[in-house]
């Protein structure tokens, strides 16, 4: 079946030409309220990407996910993989309200939030404008033979481009490895790390492909965000939207001609200027409706409200609204399905304060020597050996750390250490110890054992273990 005419535009992406070559996007500069405020917006989020890896609180880096030591600081507070549980119910949160906002407000996250729109639009995009000029000049640039001038600017801005991307792959690694590390990396001469400086290579690399070629093809194919609006936006979901109701009218859009009475007429309001497409920096024309490249980045806004200004018109005919809204002029409420994901939200925010403050600041594992039977020894004494773990998520050190058992009465042993150690600051301390108790004190061949973990007199963590002894015969 022959796809009908105004439904085209559904069977190709803006990025790719007929031919299969890649169409390059060349956006008019945008201006307007709209753009004002995501400058603003791009310049706190650029601040806090660049500064959250120099910041420290207690001495912790204040964003830090060095995956290779297994050490993660949120917001200045340390977590260990023994946290685990933690990370998993913050992503599910995550996802749950990205869920949560996507089906109120569509993908709001991509034009104001998201790094990659904020790279490419607020300093990529605005670099190659002040290099290369606006659209027009772009255009221009792009079909003029390799003569000094295009060699210079393509020259200029390339170097421009590979040298922010250097910037922040070496960003990219200060929440990596920390930026301690980096800056001892840094001062005693990259050669001195090569292994380091081929990531910070590789990373250069990766982020000069994205922002210099790859570009809006991110948000359009490789985003899996991007790819689910389908299943979370519907009719009542506010999104960037032309109001086909008064853009199109009776008798549909018509280019402007002075003097001409368009509402008598039947005529809508979108005088067919194409400046909305101009200004898209994914290339699409958004009065064929709500379309996965859209990532609501609001220029065709900002381009449309000018455009109603200069022939006297109500401003919005591109504006944030739910296709309800445009249909039957329903304002925003809140339908079930929101409710729902408000209702799960709540609960798991909840649950998440709830672990925070149950947290431990000192986890200790204590587990049976693996492949390790019980010994029989003399007076009837069962001796069991454990390894022992103490991590200590604080700042200070632990000092005067002992074990006890608690539920038994028997006897606590440390193999190579004094009986009381120091477990260091956001560190560690692991070893060996035997546990020994009197046959008649044990109930079967497995018991279970309660160990306190004390910092002087002071209870501080308890952990369990099995102990083994022999099998009772009745
Ligand atoms: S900018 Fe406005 S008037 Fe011009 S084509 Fe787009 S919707 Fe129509
Ligand atoms: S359609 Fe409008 S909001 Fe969507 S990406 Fe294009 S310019 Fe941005």
């Amino acid at each position: 079946m022959e796809t009908p005419e105004n439904e085209i535009f559904r069977d190709s992406i803006s990025t790719v030409t007929e031919e299969g070559k890649r169409a390059w996007v060349y956006p008019k500069k945008p201006s307007g309220k709209f753009y004002e405020y995501r400058k603003w917006v791009s310049y706190l989020l650029l601040a806090f990407l660049f500064l959250s890896p120099f910041i420290k609180i207690n001495g912790n880096q204040f964003l830090l996910f060095n995956i290779l030591e297994r050490r993660f600081n949120i917001f200045g507070f340390p977590f260990w993989p023994q946290d685990f549980y933690l990370f998993v119910i913050s992503m599910i949160i995550g996802v749950v309200f990205i869920t949560l906002f996507t089906v109120a407000f569509g993908r709001i996250f991509c034009g104001w939030i998201c790094p990659q729109t904020i790279f490419m639009e607020m300093v990529f995009r605005r670099i190659e404008y002040w290099i290369e000029g606006d659209r027009g000049k772009q255009l221009r640039l792009a079909k003029q033979p390799w003569n000094a001038e295009k060699i210079r600017k393509k020259g200029l801005k390339l170097l421009i481009f590979l040298f922010i991307s250097f910037l922040i792959a070496n960003v990219f690694l200060a929440y990596l490895i920390g930026s301690d590390q980096l800056i001892e990396y840094i001062t005693d001469g990259p050669t001195s790390h090569i292994s380091t400086l081929i990531s910070l290579l590789i990373f250069t690399a990766v982020f000069y492909f994205v922002f210099a070629w790859f570009r809006e093809q991110v948000c359009i194919i490789a985003c899996p965000y991007g790819r689910l609006q389908g299943a979370l936006l519907d009719n009542k979901s506010i999104v960037v939207a032309y109001d086909h109701k008064r853009g199109e009218s009776e008798n549909g859009r018509k280019k402007f001609r002075k003097n001409e009475d368009r509402d008598a007429l039947g005529y809508g309001d979108c005088i067919d200027c194409f400046q909305c497409v101009n200004v898209c920096p994914t290339g699409i024309d958004i009065r064929n409706g709500t379309q996965l490249e859209c990532v609501n980045c609001t220029a065709c806004i900002d381009e449309c409200d000018h455009i109603m200004e200069s022939i006297n018109k109500p401003k919005g005919l591109i504006r944030y609204a739910s296709e309800d809204n445009i249909e039957n002029k329903t304002p925003f409420k809140l339908t079930a399905r929101m409710k729902g994901y408000i209702a799960v939200l709540t609960i798991l925010i909840g649950l998440l304060t709830g672990m925070l403050f149950l947290r431990n600041e000192v986890e200790a594992t204590v587990l049976r020597l693996p492949g390790q039977l019980y010994e029989h020894k003399d007076n009837n004494i069962i001796s069991n050996v454990f390894t022992y773990k103490l991590v200590n998520k604080t700042n200070k050190d632990i000092s005067d750390v002992s074990f006890k058992l608690l539920s038994h009465k028997g006897e606590l042993k440390l193999v190579a250490t004094s009986d009381d150690f120091t477990v260091p600051k956001q560190g560690m301390a692991e070893g060996t110890l035997f546990i020994e108790i009197n046959n008649m004190v044990l109930t079967g061949d497995r018991n279970k054992i309660k160990i306190g973990v004390f910092k002087g007199d002071e209870l501080i963590e308890t952990t369990t273990a099995n102990f083994l002894g022999p099998r009772r015969f009745r």
